[in-house]
């Protein structure tokens, strides 16, 4: 089969590859209809992921229909057309019981505390994952979900991710009515996050970033107010003047690991105005947020990741609630809004590549050229 794997940084391919086999009787086959490229593939594209080896298969965001399920496998059957959450998880451990899927314990590595994602290096388990023809689903009765009849593909696989993720860092915010929410970060997880803030009840939601056309689309899609983050000297002081000096009740960062950001720079030649190595949403988040208000973290950091001003948050007095999100939770109530169109996932797709083009699709991605926000992928068939 076809599959996108990892060369070297900057550098992924699609190979011919082994096709994937049932290895484990509650394992099923998918045949993906569509995967996605997501801000962490780019963790992994930039090369900061410990263990990523050469030749692995890429991608955690695809639905597709099951093509052979394992003798123990009860809830799904061939024919059926699936949404798979990013999480690898087991059901049945004291987290799944706690509906804490990102952290299962029988999935869950010890030494990194990652869980066991699709595509995510063999520091998260060393799955293949389904920028690809096929791929294998461990698990198969727990994780995946039955696309509901007349639910559009492309809003089905963006519950593999982006909708749970975006809903999630806006209730680790405990948004109560009309609070005031800081989102930094307008890509998709930022975007879904303000769009989320509103539906749990926020009364004003503003997103930073410094990608124009990112922040125009939440402008509409959230919808929210917009801070160019190269317009503004302080961004604690920017924000206080927004909200009559009080802060934010809420901020949450969905940009993760800095060093996406001198990436970026190295791909655009644009420099940007972020301090080297620091995390820079994150600090601003801790410094933007009102004495007692939350701070929700979703953006992905190196397990070490060490620059925190932990003293102010201290000071303040701060909640501060961070996880991977646990995806398959928040499946049913999410149909529930798509169905109802209070939630519009697609619209924030920007291009719809062949498989085969995938190299260029990253690098789209990585380098926010064309206006790109989300791409999908298709598979041949
Ligand atoms: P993305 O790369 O498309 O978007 C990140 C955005 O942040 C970009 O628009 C960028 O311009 C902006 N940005 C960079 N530095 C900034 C700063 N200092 N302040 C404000 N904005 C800044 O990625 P995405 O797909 O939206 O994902 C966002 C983050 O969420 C990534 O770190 C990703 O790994 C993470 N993520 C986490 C989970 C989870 O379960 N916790 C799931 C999916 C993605
Ligand atoms: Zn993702």
């Amino acid at each position: 089969m076809l599959a996108t794997t990892y060369r070297r940084p900057y550098k992924v391919r699609v190979d011919h590859v082994p096709d994937p086999v049932i290895e484990h009787p509650n394992d099923a086959i998918v045949r993906v209809t569509r995967t996605c490229i997501c801000g962490s593939d780019l963790h992994l594209y930039h090369g900061l992921v410990p263990d990523t080896r050469v030749g692995s298969v890429f991608g955690h965001e695809f639905c597709g229909v099951v093509e052979e399920i394992g003798p123990s496998v009860q809830n799904l059957k061939v024919g059926d057309h699936v949404t798979v959450p990013f999480n690898i998880f087991c059901g049945s451990c004291e987290m799944c019981q706690r509906e804490l899927y990102s952290n299962c314990r029988n999935v869950n590595s010890q030494s990194t505390a990652i869980g066991g994602i699709y595509g995510y290096s063999h520091s998260a388990g060393g799955y293949n994952g389904g920028q690809a023809e096929y791929v294998r689903v461990p698990f198969a009765d727990i994780g995946p979900t039955v696309i509901p009849q007349g639910m559009h593909i492309e809003d089905a696989v963006l519950l593999t991710d982006v909708v749970p993720t975006g809903y999630q860092a806006a209730e680790m915010g405990d948004i109560q009515e009309g609070d005031t929410v800081v989102i930094f970060g307008a890509g998709p997880i930022g975007i879904m996050a303000a769009r989320a803030s509103w539906l749990l009840g926020a009364g004003r939601v503003i997103v930073v970033d410094h990608v124009d056309y990112r922040l125009d689309f939440v402008s509409r899609f959230g919808p929210a107010e917009t801070v160019n983050f190269r317009e503004v000297d302080d961004m604690a002081i920017h924000i206080k003047k927004m909200t009559d000096w009080m802060g934010a009740d809420v901020c949450i960062d969905a940009v993760g690991a800095e060093a996406a950001g001198s990436a970026m720079q190295r791909l655009t030649g644009v420099k940007m105005k972020l301090q080297a190595g620091a995390a820079t949403a994150l600090y601003w988040a801790i410094n933007c947020v009102r004495s007692g208000g939350n701070v929700s973290i979703v953006g992905v950091y190196g397990p070490t990741f060490n620059a925190v001003p932990i003293g102010n948050a201290l000071n303040k007095g701060i909640t501060m609630r961070m996880n991977q999100a646990s995806v398959k939770r928040h499946h049913p109530r999410l149909i529930e809004h798509i169905q109802a169109g209070r939630i519009k996932p697609r619209e924030m797709i920007t291009h719809r590549l062949p498989l085969e083009e995938v190299d260029e699709a990253y690098h789209m991605f990585a380098s926010k050229q064309d206006n790109c926000i989300k791409t999908v992928l298709i598979p041949p068939r």
